[in-house]
């Protein structure tokens, strides 16, 4: 089984912390979906298995999308792929876009799962932040998604930023699981080049948060999700039971995906690939027949990077009989010696089973690259 992941590169305006590619350009969007419903037809051929398990509408603002747009686009993914029953189908939205009818055709359309970018309950942040929405718009579009038939609910919220202190993230999380929400995504604020949170920083009208605050409420989440009855499955991810992200856990259990539009990566027959990042090369590209895909073979050392990787941001962990079977006796004698120098409350170990504590999750990067070597 296989996954989809649709890009949708708009938005109406550019949060201050954001480096996706997106563009506020509406113009395009026709002829966008026109030329990704192209690129869908055109790949189908790429996969090693076309049976679809998911599918997974990201951005930008997939919500900024009429209904008829998002169908359009499905009809070509079912025209060109057999996509099981069950699969899961979910779409990014913005609180601000989400109203009872559009949520109600959603359902209609064969959406069963909505991800939706809340980040914060304090109206203030908000506005730092640069989002659209107030906090009552966001609760208020959980609920509302409830009421049209979602029952597969994730929202977005982010840690570590300066202002916010442990209490009051503490009281957003209680609001979060208040909620009738599936799933918790958290991020830590970052300061990402380009941005205009790195502009403000270099200016000093921000001061990032210190290390141990973002910790600390790092923390917080894990407990919360303990004591709410969710799993902590993922750094930055936690679901009721049952309920983690399908899509998303096919990254990292590195089953073959497409990603479709402009700036999407996909993995399959060994090949890591990515569409050119800029809408308007996308379009012409792809009406000249031309799909602008950039693509790299991965080595033996990339995939043991990638499995050491993707396996450490989940509490499933690595598995060192299999890293033995696939890579050799050598990277197994390597990462026990790495074990041996790390402090006993960053990880668990169970039988040959490695994983990171939650407190060895916020520092996995640098744990990562003493794994890797
Ligand atoms: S809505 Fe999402 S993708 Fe768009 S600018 Fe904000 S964070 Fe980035």
């Amino acid at each position: 089984m296989s996954g989809i992941y649709v890009h949708v590169p708009f938005c109406k305006s550019k949060c201050i912390y954001c480096d996706f590619y997106s563009i506020a350009v509406q113009s395009l969007i026709g002829d966008y979906c026109n030329a990704l419903k192209k690129e869908i037809a055109f790949r189908s051929n790429q996969l090693t298995d076309r049976h679809i398990r998911t599918i997974y509408f990201g951005g930008g603002t997939p919500s900024m999308l009429e209904i008829g747009k998002i169908e359009g686009i499905l009809s070509e993914i079912y025209n060109n792929y057999t996509v099981d029953s069950n699969a899961e189908i979910t779409l990014e939205a913005n609180p601000e876009n989400l109203n009872a009818e559009y949520l109600y055709q959603l359902r209609q359309i064969g959406i069963n799962r909505l991800s939706i970018g809340i980040q914060s309950f304090d109206d203030a942040t908000l506005k730092f932040l640069k989002r659209r929405h107030t906090a009552k718009d966001a609760i208020e579009s959980v609920l509302a998604a409830q009421k049209c038939g979602f029952y597969n609910i994730s929202i977005d919220l982010i840690y570590g930023i300066t202002g916010i202190e442990n209490k009051m993230w503490e009281k957003q999380l209680d609001t979060a699981f208040s909620l009738p929400i599936s799933h918790l995504s958290c991020y830590c604020l970052g300061i990402e080049d380009n941005t205009l949170l790195h502009r403000y920083t270099a200016e000093g009208k921000y001061s990032p948060t210190d290390d141990e605050s973002c910790l600390q409420q790092f923390l917080a989440f894990d407990s919360k999700v303990s004591e709410n009855g969710f799993e902590h499955y993922e750094i930055s991810n936690a679901s009721k039971p049952n309920m983690h992200s399908r899509h998303n856990s096919s990254y990292w259990d590195r089953t073959e995906y497409l990603g479709f539009g402009p700036g999407a990566h996909s993995y399959y027959n060994g090949i890591r690939a990515w569409n050119i990042a800029n809408v308007k090369e996308y379009i012409k590209g792809i009406s000249e027949g031309n799909i602008c895909l950039t693509t790299e073979t991965l080595s033996e050392t990339d995939i043991f990077e990638e499995t050491i990787m993707l396996g450490l941001r989940t509490s499933e962990g690595i598995n060192l009989r299999e890293i033995e079977q696939h890579f050799g006796n050598e990277k197994v004698t390597e990462i026990r010696a790495a074990i041996s120098k790390l402090q006993p409350d960053l990880y668990k170990c169970n039988g040959d089973n490695i994983s990171l504590t939650p407190k060895g999750m916020f520092v996995s990067d640098s744990i990562i690259v003493e794994f890797i070597g």
